[in-house]
């Protein structure tokens, strides 16, 4: 994946943790430095457990520190098909778990001074006329589970907030938002070692015993613990067969563009809202703090990035800008989504010790963070919040070796959708 990414270039000052060297052990070890592996590990420490954690590479090198930075609540599933497959009750359980994934964000910024640029506001917008009752229905649905304060734009409302013609409509919600997500990374990292983490970066695990004396192997070392968690996610590939079988890696792609000046980048998105379409394949795209405009979206499925990744995505954001024209061009970067065949969370036990979770499937910035808290909870003998999840079935995708060329096509027909 290409490594032109803004996110590192405006990293705050972060520490280097050395590679895993010899036989250790833990109360936990914690496989993958990304959102989910350090809330779980943060929690865990502050617990009183002793926390190692492995990180194939650096903290936040997966798609904690590329994404859009987008803190979205709620779920990538309509909470009616919810409904029908957990009953009415533990679907009211999994909206608040998605609910308090978004305020732990906000706390834990609070608790650990995280230096991040949170900003609260987040407008979903639609590009097709038909898209309105979508969205209409999204904000009842929200005030259903007591989710209030959604205000509808219609467009000449919306132009007031986002100077996007295109757009028909949108949705307003006080209480998403956006971050600088490697610098909410590395703070949450700051916070685990501060509590006693120990984390070992350049340590790939290559393989791990899910036995009742769980274990991971780097080239250099090993952690045996009573408990694992499995927390790399679309960047785990096929290190754990069983996982990758309900796990699509998706190449998503960010650019972002020079700084715009304060004036600039006010005249886009005037209220420094982070914004999506609510397409299958959707644009999201938002501000930086030093005023650049972030313009994420398309999707791959090869596992390659595209040779030219500029001239990928610049037609998506001039199709939504078309007055960024004469703007320069600085970054450019992909990442890997996990993408579930339901869309939602996969999280749940492999073996008596070792719990996982994996394929948030595009909207993991705060669920993520909250399922690490679940799987603490977990590990702490309080699975009733990670059995709401757990409980969720997830097939594997279909065709097997073949799955690719079955995802592509799939995603044709959804990408025709959207155009339609
Ligand atoms: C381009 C892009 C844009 C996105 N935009 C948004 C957005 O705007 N809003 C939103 O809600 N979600 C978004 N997402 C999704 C969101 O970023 C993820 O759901 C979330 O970051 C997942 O966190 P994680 O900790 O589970 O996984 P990751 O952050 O991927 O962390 C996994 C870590 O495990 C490590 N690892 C893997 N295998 C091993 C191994 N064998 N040994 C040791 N370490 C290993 C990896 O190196 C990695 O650091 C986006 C994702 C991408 C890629």
């Amino acid at each position: 994946m290409s490594e032109a990414n803004y996110y590192r270039a405006s990293a705050n000052p972060h520490p280097a943790y050395p590679a895993l060297s010899g036989a250790r052990t833990a109360d936990v070890c914690i496989v993958g430095a990304g959102f989910t592996g350090l809330s779980a590990a943060l929690d865990l420490a502050q617990a009183g457990y002793l926390v190692i954690v492995l990180e194939a590479e650096r903290v936040g090198y997966g798609a904690s520190g590329r994404n859009g930075g987008q803190i979205c609540t709620g779920f990538t599933n309509s909470m009616a098909r919810l409904e029908k497959r957990l009953g009415a009750e533990n679907a009211k359980r999994a909206w608040e778990i998605a609910k308090d994934a978004v305020d732990l964000i906000g706390r834990r910024v609070a608790d650990h001074t995280i230096d991040c640029g949170l900003t609260w506001g987040y407008l979903h917008v639609a590009d097709k006329p038909r898209q309105m009752a979508e969205l209409a229905h999204n904000r009842d649905e929200a005030a259903r589970y007591g989710y209030d304060g959604l205000q509808l734009l219609d467009k000449e409302a919306l132009r007031d907030r986002l100077d996007a013609p295109g757009y028909h409509g949108g949705l307003w919600e006080p209480r998403a938002g956006h971050f600088h997500p490697l610098n909410y990374c590395l703070g949450l990292a700051d916070a685990a070692v501060a509590a006693g983490v120990e984390i070992f970066e350049q340590s790939r695990v290559l393989s791990v015993d899910t036995g009742a004396e769980p274990s991971a192997k780097t080239a250099s070392g090993q952690v045996r613990a009573q408990h694992m968690i499995l927390a790399g996610n679309a960047y785990l590939q096929d290190t754990v067969p069983q996982l990758y079988r309900r796990l699509m890696p998706v190449g998503s792609y960010i650019l972002a563009t020079e700084p715009l000046g304060e004036n600039r980048a006010q005249g886009l998105i005037r209220e420094n809202d982070a914004v999506c379409d609510v397409n299958f394949i959707v644009n999201y795209f938002r501000r930086s703090e030093d005023d650049r405009l972030l313009f994420g979206g398309r999707a791959t499925y090869s596992g390659r990035d595209p040779q030219d990744l500029f001239g990928f995505m610049r037609p998506r954001m001039l199709a939504v800008f078309p007055q960024l024209e004469d703007v320069a061009l600085e970054y450019c970067w992909g990442g890997y989504i996990g993408i579930t065949v339901d869309r939602m969370p996969d999280i749940g036990r492999l073996g008596p010790s070792t719990l996982y979770a994996q394929g948030f499937s595009g909207q993991g910035v705060a669920l993520s963070g909250m399922c690490g808290r679940l799987l603490a909870e977990a590990v702490r003998g309080q699975a009733e919040r990670f059995d709401v999840l757990s409980n969720l079935d997830h097939p594997p995708f279909p065709g097997g070796p073949l799955r690719t060329p079955a995802l592509v096509l799939a995603m044709l027909y959804y990408r025709l959708r959207d155009a339609l």
